[in-house]
């Protein structure tokens, strides 16, 4: 009867922080996969122009800006990278992320920027902060009537930051 008793105490000991964690994220929408830290590192796009790389930096300047634990800063040997050229594929941006160790790729098509922004900065600074988004475990379109930088129908040329709900998203992760 004692060890029962014991092993009652110990199991609802455990399920509690489970539960707690549950309930926490019932409302994001997330990947399976993500940074297990919340601090990033990206290689500077050296061989990209400037017209290029200011975006890319605003983009990642709104991502330091948010009210996040995550960080995303420049280092020279990291293993991630962010990149420009010319794709044929239809997406605007595309992040590649591998599990232990964790790395991503983050490829911007040049092709369809260019054919769809009317405000080129905005757009490679929209496209990335999207991109980033799935380092920290944000998924395609989410279901859910408030604004986002991942939804789909996102016009890149006006929508360039981390929506409330993408930073709610994010702050259930870190
Ligand atoms: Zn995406």
């Amino acid at each position: 009867m004692k060890i029962r008793i014991m092993k009652l105490v110990v199991s609802s000991v455990i399920l509690l922080p489970l539960l707690l964690a549950h309930s926490f994220q019932a409302n994001a929408e997330l990947t399976n996969i993500g940074s297990p830290k919340a601090g990033i590192d990206v290689k500077y796009p050296d061989n990209l122009n400037d017209t290029w790389k200011t975006p890319i930096s605003n983009g990642i300047s709104a991502w330091n800006g948010t009210a996040t634990k995550v960080t995303i800063g420049y280092l020279s040997s990291s293993t991630n990278s962010i990149t420009a050229a010319q794709y044929s594929d239809t997406w605007y941006g595309l992040n590649t992320q591998w599990k232990s160790p964790y790395k991503y790729t983050i490829q911007l098509n040049a092709r369809t920027i260019a054919r769809d922004a009317t405000n080129f900065s905005n757009f490679v600074k929209g496209t990335t902060v999207h991109e980033f988004g799935h380092c920290f475990f944000l998924k395609d379109n989410p279901n859910t009537t408030l604004a986002s930088i991942m939804k789909y129908t996102n016009n890149f040329n006006t929508v360039t930051t981390p929506q409330q709900y993408d930073i709610n998203d994010v702050n259930s992760v870190y």
